[in-house]
């Protein structure tokens, strides 16, 4: 038989499906896969289930239903001041994923340089490979995550197509700081790039910091693409609507690619999103504070286990130091030991880097998770390792 595509075929399947399947098998706490073990707000999954039976069931228009777009755009404005015409500058997709596919398929050129930050979200390379790009990788290492000033004007070149900056940084937990944040925007500018923020985590960031989105910063208006997910913010991970941003030549261009790949997301989701951005600001408030409660609750709960937890200013992943409890191997040995043993579910931090001297001594844990089953996890740790 003749091959596939050999990029594709060098992956494996997905580090979340593996650990899914193992703490399946294993009967497990699941804290890998990042989903939450809520059902997302009832008042949002109403409006789907009545637009379903009220509403049309055909394909929406490609760009999305106006509902959303203008939802989308008064989003902008409310938390970010953005000025976002939504007729022409918002555009909806089938998740956060659909968007970053679009992106990459409609700016990127074959042999253009695409400027990643690792460690990485696991669709990120395979798809800017697929179409075209050559990654060039700045590496991030636990426990702060500084961006290397050096290694990221290195990266820049006169082939620099774009930046894909995923703030705050899953799996890091990383917010990008103002500073990071002018230095890379000055960059861009200065190569005349494009940047695609995949900014899913905007509603999960912590200790009383704002969320800067990149599009914000003097000369990016023009040049970004915001990139937002209902999954993450309305914990309805498996809806997939995403949301777009961005200046009108640009999203033109991405549009090209939306309309040949998936072409519409179902209606009444959409609707359902749209209601869920307008919800008043208490709503967006309470998902950073219950997630930071979490995030304090297993920050502690490892720590007593004998872990050292690495800092965690957004999204919901903690990542720990494996060494403190004494464990020499890896972080994927150890992933899988503690799943089996102590019935308890991380993934590899490892995983994310593309690299093959990428740090071995950290893993992911999710926090989004009812408390008594995160407690239950770190006594299981506890008893395990104690
Ligand atoms: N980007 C990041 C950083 C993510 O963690 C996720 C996770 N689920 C996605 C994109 C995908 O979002 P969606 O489910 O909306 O496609
Ligand atoms: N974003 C989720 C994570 O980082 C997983 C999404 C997926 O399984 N594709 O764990």
């Amino acid at each position: 038989m003749k091959q596939g595509n050999s990029i594709l075929a060098e992956y494996g399947v997905t580090v979340f499906e593996v650990m899914s399947r193992l703490a399946i098998e294993h009967g497990s706490i699941n804290l890998g896969q990042g989903f939450p073990d809520d059902n997302g707000p009832a008042d949002v999954r109403k409006v789907a289930a009545e637009a379903l039976e009220d509403q049309p069931n055909q394909y929406p228009p490609m760009m999305g239903v106006p509902e959303l777009r203008q939802a989308v755009a008064a989003h902008g404005k409310r938390f970010y001041g953005l000025d976002v015409d939504w007729q022409t500058e918002t555009m909806v997709t089938s998740g956060a994923t659909e968007s970053l596919a679009a992106c990459f398929l409609a700016l990127i050129e074959p042999g253009d340089e695409v400027i990643c930050f690792e460690p990485l979200y696991d669709c990120y390379l395979p798809m800017i490979r697929r179409a075209g790009g050559i990654p060039k990788l700045i590496r991030l290492s636990p426990p702060d995550w500084a961006v290397p000033a050096d290694a990221l004007q290195a990266a820049f070149g006169p082939k620099t197509k774009l930046v894909l900056l995923n703030n705050p940084l899953n799996p890091a937990g990383k917010r990008f700081s103002r500073e990071e944040l002018t230095t890379l925007a000055d960059l861009v500018i200065a190569h005349d790039a494009f940047a695609v923020c995949d900014e899913v985590y905007e509603h999960i960031v912590f200790d009383e910091q704002d969320h800067v989105p990149l599009i914000t910063l003097p000369g990016m208006r023009a040049r970004t693409v915001k990139i937002g997910s209902a999954g993450k913010t309305f914990s309805l991970t498996g809806w997939k609507v995403g949301y777009m941003t961005a200046a009108a030549p640009i999203l033109q261009r991405i549009a090209k690619a939306h309309q040949f790949l998936t072409f519409t997301t179902p209606p009444n989701l959409q609707r359902a999103v749209a209601f869920g951005l307008m919800k008043d600001d208490a709503y967006f408030a309470s998902l950073s504070s219950d997630m930071q409660a979490k995030r304090d609750r297993i920050r502690d709960g490892l720590s007593d286990a004998g872990f050292t937890p690495a800092l965690c200013e957004g999204t919901y992943f903690l990542n720990a130091d494996i060494r403190s409890l004494g464990f020499d191997g890896s972080d994927v040995d150890f992933c899988s030991q503690i799943t089996t043993e102590a019935g308890v579910t991380a993934v590899p931090v490892s995983a994310f880097y593309a690299s093959p001297d990428a740090p071995d001594n950290f893993v992911r844990f999710c926090f989004s998770k009812q408390d008594g089953l995160l407690d239950d996890a770190a006594a299981k740790l506890k008893a395990y390792f104690g």
